[in-house]
């Protein structure tokens, strides 16, 4: 069953409404043209956008994590069990499909986990980083991963580019969401139209990607720890 919560735009024919669960449902008569309905869909684009972007402030409950064997982590859309290791080591390390977080760093490690997020993060971005700037035909000075707060990403006029650690537990199509949309900005500063043509050229799919961080991004860690009770 689908609940509508939000109906947003009405044109005489058609009717475009928001689920909870943030899925569009649109309604038409039946002898409504496809043209005529992806100009309406189009129409109401930024609606859209501000709606799902509502959803998520709304509906955020900071995620917390202990720092316990077995505790999950997702890298990338997959999830990875925390392992407390007995060895003298200095570096959080992803190794055979586990995070092996020194027992020495685990008070309060949650600083190494987010550091192994930052490094194995920027390792990931770099060279997809240069793949999406050639198509973007942009030139950024420089990628870093740093924590954003609640963007995920940004562009400084400069050149630089930095995407939140936070991102890194995305699918990978989703990170490079962000990551060609900040790309992208280092052209288009705003989001107006031609800013949506560039990133849309580089990246046919990229209004699904961001209706679906719209919908998951919430969920992430973002470095809160849970409070012993
Ligand atoms: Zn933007």
């Amino acid at each position: 069953m689908t609940i509508p919560v939000e109906t947003g735009g009405t044109s005489r024919k058609a009717k475009l409404t928001i689920d909870r669960d943030g899925s569009l449902q649109l309604k038409a008569a039946p002898d409504v043209e496809q043209a005529e309905l992806e100009h309406f869909l189009a129409s109401k684009r930024d609606w859209i956008y501000r709606k799902l972007a509502e959803k998520e402030s709304l509906h955020y409950e900071p995620v917390t994590k202990e720092l316990v064997d077995g505790e999950g982590f997702l890298y990338l859309g997959r999830s990875y069990q925390l392992r407390i290791v007995d060895i003298d080591d200095r570096r959080v390390r992803l190794q055979r499909g586990k995070l092996n977080l020194p027992r020495a760093l685990a008070d309060p490690g949650y600083k190494h986990v987010i550091a192994w997020y930052r490094t194995a993060g920027l390792t990931w971005l770099k060279p997809r980083a240069k793949d999406w700037a050639k198509r973007l035909r942009v030139d950024p000075q420089m990628i870093e991963v740093a924590d954003l707060g609640n963007k995920w990403g940004s562009a400084l006029p400069d050149g630089r580019v930095r995407i939140h650690w936070a991102t890194m537990q995305l699918r990978p199509a989703l990170v490079e969401y962000v990551l060609a949309h900040e790309l992208a900005h280092l052209r288009e500063a705003h989001h107006g139209p031609t800013f949506w043509q560039l990133l849309t050229r580089a990246m046919t799919d990229c209004d699904q990607r961001k209706a679906e961080l719209a919908n998951t991004g919430a969920a992430l860690w973002h470095g809160d720890q849970a409070q012993l009770s």
